[in-house]
């Protein structure tokens, strides 16, 4: 017979390794699955300085191996598997993943929010080389450079004018005419002495690749077809984020651009109505923070609730 766990998390970025951590901790002996992404977005990002405990910083990878270590060393266990499919409604909740079919009393999901990429080749072999999708994270290394930003809604406008207080120009890039951004952020965008709008235009490669670091990108006009090149040392992607909760369409809400639907913070609903013994924590579903420390935050009390849950049952 299949055992049935008491606890399994999906994910094991900062959300999903602070539930883990204190699940161990509760006894719970929580399986983490590690999906296809494994440590989330602060595996790809450099130095971390605003993770509070680091005076010095702390690189991205190395946070989340530390809190990996510490869930492991309470009794956590990791698997690589991606999940396909999922039975929320029913006890014990199923899941089907790559590696077999699991059961467990609670789950908790913190599969978090992938940034969305352009997909150059070029762009993806310079992520964390002057190629990077968080302005809060990695803005810092660009003081008194040149940089673009592309996007051409709400994220692009406030990474633009969030670097500006780094860089000496930010040139803001966008595929066509209209800007998606709400108007106030569009026009402070507009307004500011260093940024640069340059609609019309798409990236068709980033320079650099031998080097190890951006110098440059290949751009083109979409209306003449014309192509330039625009020296900067950084580029930043503002074209919004996909919460990873497809899979779970149906039988917990979702809001209307795929985030999961929280009540009580961490507790998910179906029609409004609390699904027992799911949880979700992190960027899944925070469309508003999206910190390494917000995270953790919610993961804590995934956990911390999915024990309530537990204990509850026993009774
Ligand atoms: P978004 O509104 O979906 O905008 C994404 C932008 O990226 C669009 O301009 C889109 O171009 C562009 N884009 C998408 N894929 C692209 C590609 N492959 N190549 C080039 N450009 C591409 O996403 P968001 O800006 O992350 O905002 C998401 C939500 O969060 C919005 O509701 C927004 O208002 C909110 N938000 C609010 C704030 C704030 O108020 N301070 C800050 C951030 C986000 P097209 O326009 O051509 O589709």
């Amino acid at each position: 017979m299949t055992e049935i766990r008491d606890t399994v998390i999906l994910g094991s970025g900062c959300a999903g390794l602070t539930a883990a951590i204190y699940a161990a901790r509760a006894g719970l002996q929580p399986l983490v699955l590690e999906g296809h992404e494994p440590g989330g977005q602060l595996s790809m990002t450099t130095l971390v300085e605003n993770f509070p405990g680091w005076p010095e910083g702390i690189q991205g990878p190395e946070l989340i191996d530390n809190m990996k270590r510490q869930a492991a060393r309470f009794g956590a266990t990791f698997q690589t598997a991606h999940l396909n499919a999922a039975e929320l409604g029913v006890r014990p909740i199923r899941l089907t993943a790559s590696a077999g079919e699991i059961l467990t009393r609670t789950l908790i999901v913190a599969s978090g929010a992938s940034a969305r990429w352009l997909g150059l080749p070029s762009e993806q072999a310079l992520i964390g080389h002057g190629v990077s999708s968080c302005a809060t994270c990695d803005g810092f290394f660009f003081r008194g450079r040149e940089i673009a930003v592309v996007g051409g809604g709400d994220s692009a406008m406030e990474e633009a004018l969030f670097l500006t207080r780094f860089a000496s120009k930010v040139t803001l890039l966008h595929r066509r005419e209209g800007f998606r951004a709400s108007k106030i952020m569009l026009e402070r965008a507009i307004a500011h002495p260093r940024i640069v709008l340059r609609p019309n235009t798409v990236v068709e490669e980033v320079l650099g690749v031998e080097e190890r670091e951006v110098k440059g990108l290949r751009l083109k006009d979409v209306k003449t077809g014309e192509q330039c090149e625009l020296a900067v040392s950084g580029l930043f992607l503002g074209i919004g984020h996909e919460p990873n909760a497809k899979m779970f369409a149906g039988q917990i809400d979702l809001d209307a651009e795929g985030y999961i639907k929280t009540t009580g913070n961490v507790l998910t609903t179906l029609n409004g109505v609390v699904v027992p013994g799911v949880f979700a924590c992190g960027d899944v579903q925070d469309r508003r923070y999206r910190q390494a420390i917000t995270a953790a935050g919610s993961g804590c009390m995934a956990a911390l609730e999915a024990e309530k849950f537990l204990e509850a049952q026993e009774r």
